[in-house]
């Protein structure tokens, strides 16, 4: 009797050991998944400020230049609601719209008027 019942016991301790290594591996798996995540996840938000942050380090050179506020492509001075939303703009609200349909803009004070 005692002999079965260590027999069982060392069958069922050796259960639960694999249990607990496969119950181990799993959450070893999730971690490492987790971790890369959570790493991906990390060096994203980092690449967004850093790129915000060298937006609007452009925009404080365009200050001290006294470009800022005009259109680096056809040089009109970019509306004023349009900075209060994006004070990093480069360009009027109409220039990269034209680059996207292939247009060229020409600044108003180049236009010639009949
Ligand atoms: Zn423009």
């Amino acid at each position: 009797m005692l002999r079965t019942s260590r027999s069982l016991t060392t069958a069922q301790l050796r259960g639960l050991v694999q249990d607990l290594n496969t119950e181990r591996a799993r959450l070893e798996r999730r971690l490492a998944l987790e971790d890369f995540d959570l790493k991906e996840i990390a060096v994203g938000v980092h690449t967004e400020i850093a790129a915000r942050r060298d937006t609007l380090v452009a925009a404080l050179e365009r200050i001290a230049d006294g470009s800022y506020g005009v259109c680096e492509r056809c040089q009109q001075d970019i509306p004023l609601g349009r900075l209060t939303v994006m004070p990093e703009a480069t360009h009027c609200a109409v220039c990269p719209t034209l680059a996207k349909n292939g247009s060229v803009a020409v600044p108003a004070t180049n236009l010639v008027i009949h």
